[in-house]
């Protein structure tokens, strides 16, 4: 017997832990969700990026030849 979980994507009901894909009913649904954080919320701030840090200073970690 196993608990029914929601899609947080399209709203089926289903044993989706179940599958590869779980909790979506489906890789579609996993990827629309991987979408949308990509889109919205995953946001990497300038200042962080590796570009920044470089043109930041000298201060980085001693180079041997
Ligand atoms: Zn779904």
């Amino acid at each position: 017997m196993a608990a029914l979980i929601q899609c947080p994507i399209c709203g089926r009901e289903n044993d989706f832990f179940a599958e590869p894909t779980g909790p979506f009913c489906s890789s579609r649904c996993k990827q629309i969700d991987l979408g949308k954080w990509l889109g919205e919320d995953y946001r990497i701030p300038g200042s962080l990026s590796p570009e920044a840090l470089e043109e930041a200073g000298g201060d980085g970690p001693p180079q041997e030849p």
